[in-house]
């Protein structure tokens, strides 16, 4: 039986990775990270990262890999003894090689990762409805006027939108892809293909059985 501490969740935008790390976070007991919602929080509070990120995420464009590498790696070195879930890190090989050096110099690796397969017709569908939360990071998709973990008002991404999303869809499948390749060739991918809407629970009732065969082997 494998021991799964680092966790790494992979899928293209509104496949639905933020219900399903809610769902591996609990379940595993694992701390989440989602770079994309702590970026948004950090626009929302008005720092000086959060100015940085905002005039990549409002282009629809990958925020530069040093200014995300910077944050993971000390969230990371903060949260040394946790289980933990990257959501949304690494993107691009170059952020996958240094996860992998960074963790390696703290005698860890990547254990297992977690890759949302989900079929683009549904993706443009989900897309259009979807709204987060600009205090906690919650997205719903059916259209909630209040977050409904923390209430606070819900909004609709400025980068939920038909020409941001082909962009955000085409810089998935050039630059994301290749990371999912890389943790394949390492023999640490688990593969989630949803090609039909249903529920976030059957998904991660999928998961679940995905990781209990991955552990075993
Ligand atoms: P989605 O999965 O729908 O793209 P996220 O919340 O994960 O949404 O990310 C939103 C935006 O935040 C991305 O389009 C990008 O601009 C920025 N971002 C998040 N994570 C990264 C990352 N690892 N590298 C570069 N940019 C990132």
């Amino acid at each position: 039986m494998k021991t799964l501490k680092r966790f790494v969740l992979v899928g293209a935008p509104a496949s639905g990775k933020g219900t399903q790390s809610s769902f591996l976070s609990d379940t595993y007991d694992l701390k989440p990270l989602s770079t994309g919602a702590l970026l948004r929080a950090e626009i929302a509070a008005g720092s000086e990262l959060g100015m940085e990120a905002k005039k990549y995420m409002d282009a629809a464009m990958f925020v530069p890999d040093e200014v995300v590498n910077g944050i993971v790696a000390k969230w990371l070195g903060e949260n040394k003894d946790c289980g933990c879930l990257l959501d949304g890190y690494p993107r691009t090989v170059s952020q996958a090689e240094t996860l992998d050096a960074n963790l390696s110099q703290m005698g860890m690796e990547v254990d297992i990762v977690v890759y949302l397969n989900v079929a683009l017709e549904l993706i443009q569908a989900r897309m259009l409805k979807r709204k987060a939360c600009p205090k906690c990071g919650e997205t719903t998709r059916n259209g909630e006027e209040t977050c409904p973990k923390c209430g606070t008002e819900m909004i609709v991404r400025s980068d939920d939108n038909p020409e941001a999303f082909a962009k955000r869809w085409k810089d998935y499948e050039s630059l994301t892809v290749p990371v999912i390749e890389h943790y394949q060739a390492q023999g640490k991918v688990v593969e989630i293909k949803v090609t039909e809407e249903g529920e976030p629970a059957d998904v991660s009732a999928r998961i679940a059985a995905a990781i209990r065969a991955y552990a075993e082997k």
